[in-house]
């Protein structure tokens, strides 16, 4: 938010869906008219200039890549879900994250995407269809409603948690799916931090709840804030919770060189990205049980 004066202009990211093409002959078809690279870190992720307008290029409207940002695309990457498992994508409209997830799982086992609000119910069926996935069941519900102990979750392997979240990491042009209208108007203190405070309750229930599922080995939990109370606070405050059923935090990214705020011990887990690496401001946590042989599920 402070940062948004002082921006140099973004690279533009865009991510290959693997379910309908590859990042070679999308590469091959931009480099026409475009400079493009493979992102170094983040498999399928391209990188054109600042400024690359491709919103009504057809390789985006037939699906054949999203133009979704690298930080944005590090939280599903971070899970690794392997094809054949069963997933939760807990809040998931406008889906982007959903369907990068159907990508990494090449098509296979089976993800429900759950999603409370109607009308972002019907964009992530949109954003679904355009991905061309066809193991992706959407729910318009509530996350917290879906009882963990129902026999139909037992075998859920990995849950992606992106819940709503203040959106202080993006910069606020993007903010109108995350925002109630009423809380889009410029706030005062007082009522930002009271906001922030209701959304950080709201987190920390959520990801308690996603850690109560029987079989779940891997938990995301992301945001694109950049306020620890929606981050780092979240995370440890759940941290007992999540050793008492046999987690614990794992390093999504070990190479990437922004961590978490140390103001706990194991925040060097976390993942922040930041407007001074040219991307969103980000939050990644990575929570993995160990397997009851005691080792850690890869
Ligand atoms: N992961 C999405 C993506 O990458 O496209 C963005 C998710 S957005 C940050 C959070 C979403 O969670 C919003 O669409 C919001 O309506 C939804 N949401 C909020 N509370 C929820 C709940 N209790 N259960 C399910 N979805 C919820």
């Amino acid at each position: 938010v402070g940062q948004k004066t002082a921006v140099k202009p973004k690279p533009r990211f865009l991510r290959v869906n693997t379910l309908k093409t590859t990042a070679e002959s999308v590469i091959e078809e931009l480099s026409k008219i475009h400079m493009v690279y493979k992102d170094d870190m983040v498999p399928d992720m391209l990188v054109l200039p600042p400024g690359t307008d491709l919103h009504s290029h057809p390789l985006v409207t037939n699906g054949k890549v999203f133009l979704q940002g690298k930080a944005s695309c590090m939280v599903a990457v971070a899970l690794n879900p392997k094809p054949g498992w069963k997933v939760i994508d807990a809040c998931a409209a406008p889906g982007n994250k959903t369907v990068h997830l159907a990508a990494l799982m090449n098509g296979e086992g089976s993800i429900i995407a759950c999603e409370l609000n109607k009308e972002r119910a019907k964009t992530l069926q949109h954003t679904v269809r355009r991905s061309g996935a066809n193991n992706i069941q959407t729910v318009n519900g509530d996350f917290l409603d879906i009882d963990s102990k129902d026999p139909s979750y037992a075998e859920v392997r990995a849950i992606l948690l992106d819940p709503s979240c203040s959106g202080s990491g993006i910069s606020t042009e993007r903010l109108d799916y995350l925002l109630p209208s009423h809380s889009r108007d410029d706030q005062d203190d007082a009522s930002t931090s009271s906001r922030v405070m209701k959304l950080s309750a709201f987190q920390k229930k959520a990801l308690s709840h996603a850690l109560s599922f029987p079989s779940v080995a891997r938990v995301v939990y992301s945001t694109c804030s950049i306020h620890q109370a929606e981050n780092e606070d979240v995370v440890n405050a759940v941290l007992p919770l999540a050793t008492s059923l046999g987690f614990e935090l794992a390093t999504p990214f070990p190479q990437w060189h922004r961590r978490g705020l140390p103001v706990f011990e194991g925040s060097e887990h976390l993942l922040r990205t930041d407007p001074e690496d040219d991307l969103e401001g980000f939050f990644i946590a990575l929570f993995v049980r160990k397997a009851a042989n005691g080792g850690v599920e890869e």
